[in-house]
């Protein structure tokens, strides 16, 4: 397959998630048309929100923290009004012992919690006063806690809130690539309780709050969706990339199936923002190494299990965050967000509504159990946790085989060896939720970068693109 007359986009993106879009969002403000092939039916990727019977269920991401790249996108999209705020103040819990228990949020109340017992405390307590130093190799958060304040703290608080992050394994996650700074806390004043009290100090500084929005998290991806038009092409799915040359500047040639044709596409800067097994995938014919090298990234697989009931089945008073579970407490259930309570048109007048977590690193073979099945366990657990009676008034299960990557130990070389050979191939770059945090907020700022330094190659080699496609 060739191209006739070629006449490449500037820029390709590859993926329609939340860090392609942004990527060609802020490639479009700076004057540069870039093509987004999207496999999926819609863009958005992982964020999807699912209504149904006046029920407004978020099948991916809940909410978002709200960093300052993305409430600067959120600002140029005009989306403001339709921002969300979670209320700061609302409790989140652990259960422990059968029962909830207000979550520790500020580094201080980790020492009145009833969640930990006198010799927890005491660690956390002196910790400031034992000026230590992180080891030279990549540690895990397990044995980073371990070390610094003992099991207990790991299994109560530390584990319960990986899982809500990452639904990770402690043991497995690498401190250093997950929680970068707690690492930097020790590293810097020898004591991660000292290093937490610093950075709440910043006085003038807004704290970044959790938000959504009014339609849901989806208003996001299809308000960047709408302003790249016709840039945007969905059920198109990239098979692979190739290198060639057209009027002395260096291109690619990409080469997707939509719908039932396979089709050409041309661009002088291509930024893959897919998950790893497709990213390995498609650029395997520009190094062997590829494949490999984006395979070492784990990811762990997700049941999201959302449900509505009628207000008075339920006896807990379901207002706040939501809760985490500690595995300690023998369920399967990892936590369950309280939407209805977090977010105002969540549900119908009367009603509540949940979304719960399952699987994880930890508990990956709950993926093998039938969607009803899941349901049913889910739903039942939750029932014994917040007083439930009757069956739910809607549920349904959303599972993702590869939903988080694992930021695991290696994690950072991992990355570093990935982004050293997409640098070997000139106007190559990457995006995506592998590569500096797996939070929207982390997603967005990745992706500016990516596209600025897409930008700067693109003016290096002289290049604007219009575009053309060729069919096979
Ligand atoms: C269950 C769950 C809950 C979460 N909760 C939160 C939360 O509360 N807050 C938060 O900030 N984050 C949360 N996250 C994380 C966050 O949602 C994701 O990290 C982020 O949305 C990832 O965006 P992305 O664009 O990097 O990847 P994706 O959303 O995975 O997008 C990648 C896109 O690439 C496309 N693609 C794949 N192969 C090809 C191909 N060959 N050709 C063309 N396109 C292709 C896919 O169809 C997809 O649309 C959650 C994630 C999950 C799974």
């Amino acid at each position: 397959m060739s191209i006739a007359a070629p006449s490449p986009f500037a820029a390709v993106v590859i993926g329609g998630g939340i860090s392609g879009l942004a990527c060609a969002y802020r490639l479009q403000q700076a004057g540069i048309p870039a093509r987004v092939l999207e496999a999926g039916a819609r863009p958005g990727g992982l964020i999807a929100t699912k209504e149904k019977d006046g029920f407004q269920f978020e099948l991916g991401p809940q909410s978002f923290l709200s960093n300052e790249p993305l409430l600067q996108l959120i600002e140029s999209l005009g989306l403001n009004e339709q921002l969300q705020h979670a209320d700061r103040r609302a409790p989140r819990y652990i259960l422990s012992g059968g029962k909830l228990v207000r979550a520790p949020l500020a580094p201080q109340s980790l020492l009145t919690t009833p969640l930990l017992g006198a010799t927890t405390k005491w660690k956390i307590f002196t910790e400031m006063t034992k000026h230590t130093v992180p080891p030279d190799g990549d540690e895990s958060v397990a044995g980073f806690v371990r070390r610094k304040f003992g099991d207990e703290l790991l299994e109560k608080f530390v584990a319960p809130f990986v899982s809500g992050v990452y639904a990770g394994d402690p043991e497995k996650l690498s401190l250093r690539a997950s929680f970068p700074k707690l690492y930097e806390f020790e590293k810097e004043y020898g004591s991660v309780m000292k290093g937490a009290m610093k950075s709440r100090d910043t006085k003038g500084k807004p704290r970044a709050g959790l938000c959504s929005f009014r339609g849901g998290m989806e208003t996001l991806p299809r308000a960047i969706a709408g302003r790249l038009g016709e840039l945007l092409l969905t059920e198109s799915s990239v098979n692979s990339l190739q290198r060639g040359k057209a009027n002395g500047k260096p291109w690619f040639e990409i080469e997707f199936t939509r719908g039932n044709h396979r089709e050409m596409i041309a661009a002088n800067a291509v930024i893959v923002a897919t998950p790893t097994d497709a990213a390995g995938g498609m650029l395997r014919q520009l190094s062997g190494e590829f494949p490999g090298a984006f395979a070492r990234i784990e990811y762990a697989p997700v049941a999201v299990v959302s449900a509505g009931y009628r207000r008075e089945q339920v006896q807990h008073p379901v207002s706040g965050f939501g809760f985490l579970v500690p595995r300690s407490e023998k369920l399967r259930v990892l936590g369950t967000v309280w939407n209805s309570s977090l977010f105002a048109g969540r549900c119908p007048d009367g009603k509540v509504s949940f979304t719960s977590f399952a699987g994880g690193a930890t508990d990956p073979g709950l993926l093998d159990l039938k969607d009803e099945e899941i349901v049913e366990l889910i739903c039942g657990e939750v029932a014994g946790v917040l007083g439930i009676s009757g069956a739910p008034a809607i549920a349904r299960v959303q599972r993702y085989a590869r939903a988080l990557p694992q930021y695991n130990l290696g994690h950072s070389g991992n990355v570093a060896a990935l982004s050293g050979l997409a640098a070997s191939v000139p106007g190559l770059f990457l995006a995506g939720n592998y590569l500096s945090g797996p939070s929207i907020g982390a997603c967005v700022e990745q992706a500016n970068l990516t596209a600025d330094a897409a930008r700067v190659y693109l003016a290096s080699i002289g290049a604007t693109g219009a575009g053309a496609v060729a069919h096979a």
